[in-house]
């Protein structure tokens, strides 16, 4: 009888520190015991041990068997520790000795069926990044390995049953090793801005939004073509880097959704429901799990018809708009995922949709007007950088030529990103005010209309920053070190909704 150490790792929002699972067999009446607060699930894996060696022709050691789970404060779920813990048992009861001497610099993932065979497992993605980072290597279900390869520098070793993984172990069998495979390929085509006929005020405010990721707004009739525009942002905007790649292939992986192929690099974006709850658009459940919000994280989150959405379930959008992520607390326990997103809103200007449409006959009061816009709370309307109407288009418009295509717009938008990053590290959308006051000064005249219109529009300290900062990148996309009246007057025009209230 003896003792064993396993290294596995748990998950804690983003992240996946490292467990120690220590196994400790003693002479006494036999009992198995789980130590470490783990939860009801860990409990349950002591069924699915016990069963997976025995039917995989080992012995169940009976003695007194005390499996601890460190450490102990560290929330763990998921059957994921099964196999690191049968393992720890099988050395600590001289079944299986570690001939190659690698287990303190490798990691043991993997969920037990009763017959022994490895199951898949959720979040193995911030498993493997932390365990490359730490210099181990891992084994894991083998229906998990592909995911866990896109890590660079983590060797993945694939096992199906637990019988491979200890023959693996005692240098008596193989196991496939995963080679790092980062799909090269670039991310599907969108939907192209050519499709969209006419609205140059609206692509024009889209081509503003995608240059300093700025939130939008879009106001318009029903069928005027607003989530048209809107799902064809993701075209015009830069390309993710690795890094960021990586970040939504971590936040897909921990909700249970790992990415296919074909999504890497494609930046999300996501159009919840307008039914939508709090938890599921910002995360939450016993085991918190990331929501819409993170699900959208380095990409877009679509909100069609805004004042639908209940209205505590948009004022919890705030934190996350301001901070770029999420910390969700259950009971004693916080998670924290990522939440970087650029919101995108779509609205009718009233309830019936058809107020200021050629085509439709609207008998909306301006109360009800009123009403229907105020449940789009003050706050959130603050953090729409632009409000911009699209109109129905005349029948000579849709009769016109393709308009530009998504590529050249995609060409402008990055010069104008490369613009900013080269001057302030991070695009405009994200300077904080005192950034704001250093590169967002305008000239004399931009400060006089700049002026008359926070007295006329009664605009927040947080508008008068928003109207600045769009203003930067007005004036980046012309090429002007400084703000000019007309950058100003461009920004402030398409704050609508403010100049109406
Ligand atoms: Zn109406």
């Amino acid at each position: 009888m003896g003792i064993a150490t396993v290294l596995s790792r748990a998950q804690r929002g983003i992240d996946a520190p490292q467990v120690r699972v220590e196994v400790d067999i003693g002479a006494g009446l036999p009992a198995f015991n789980i130590v470490g607060l783990p939860e009801a699930v860990v409990k349950e894996s002591k069924d699915r041990v016990r069963s997976a060696l025995c039917n995989s022709d080992f012995k169940f050691p009976c003695g007194r068997i005390i499996v601890n789970l460190a450490p102990a404060d560290l929330p763990k779920e998921g059957g994921r520790f099964d196999l690191p813990i049968a393992v720890g048992i099988l050395i600590a009861s001289a079944q299986l000795t570690d001939v190659r001497c690698e287990l303190n610099e490798c990691e043991i993932y993997g969920e037990l069926s009763l017959s022994g065979e490895l199951r898949s497992m959720k979040a193995v993605l911030p498993a493997a990044l932390a365990a490359a980072t730490a210099g181990h290597s891992v084994i894991l279900p083998h229906i998990n390995a592909s995911e866990a390869a896109l890590v660079k520098d983590c060797e993945v070793i694939a096992a199906r049953h637990i019988v491979e993984v200890c023959a693996y172990i005692a240098g008596t069998g193989r196991l496939e090793r995963f080679r790092a495979n980062v799909p090269s390929f670039t991310p599907a085509v969108t939907p192209d801005l050519c499709d969209v006929r006419g609205q140059p005020h609206a692509r024009r405010a889209l081509e503003i939004a995608a240059a300093g990721q700025h939130s939008l707004l879009l106001i318009g009739s029903p069928g005027v073509g607003k989530s048209m525009l809107a799902r064809r942002l993701s075209g015009i905007v830069p390309p993710m880097n690795d890094a960021e790649a990586m970040e939504v292939a971590a936040v897909r992986s921990i909700a249970g959704r790992p990415l296919k192929p074909s999504e890497w690099r494609a930046r999300p974006f996501r159009s919840p429901h307008h039914s939508v709850s709090a938890a599921a658009l910002v995360g939450g459940g016993v085991y918190p799990r990331p929501g819409e919000i993170s699900l959208a994280h380095n990409g877009m989150l679509f909100l069609d018809e805004l004042p639908e959405f209940e209205r505590h379930v948009l004022e919890v959008l705030r934190e996350p708009l301001e901070v770029g992520a999420i910390t969700i607390s259950r009971a004693a326990r916080q998670s924290e995922f990522p939440a970087r997103f650029q919101l995108i809103a779509a609205m009718n200007p009233c309830p019936c949709g058809y107020l200021g449409d050629t085509n439709g006959n609207c008998q909306c009061t301006a109360d009800q007007v009123r009403r229907y816009r105020s449940r789009i709370s003050g706050p959130l309307l603050d953090r729409l950088d632009l409000h911009v109407y699209v109109p129905r288009l005349e029948f000579k418009s849709l009769r016109t030529g393709s308009g530009e295509a998504s590529k050249e717009v995609a060409a402008r938008v990055m010069r104008t990103r490369e613009l900013q990053v080269r001057r302030q590290g991070g695009c405009n959308a994200d300077l904080d005010n005192a950034a704001v006051e250093r590169h967002c000064t305008p000239n004399a005249d931009g400060l006089s209309i700049l002026e008359r219109a926070t007295q006329r529009l009664g605009l927040s300290a947080r508008g008068y920053h928003r109207v600045l900062k769009v203003a930067r990148t007005i004036a980046d996309m012309a090429g002007r070190p400084r703000i000019e009246f007309e950058h100003l007057t461009e920004a402030l025009a398409l704050r609508s909704l403010d100049r109406r209230q």
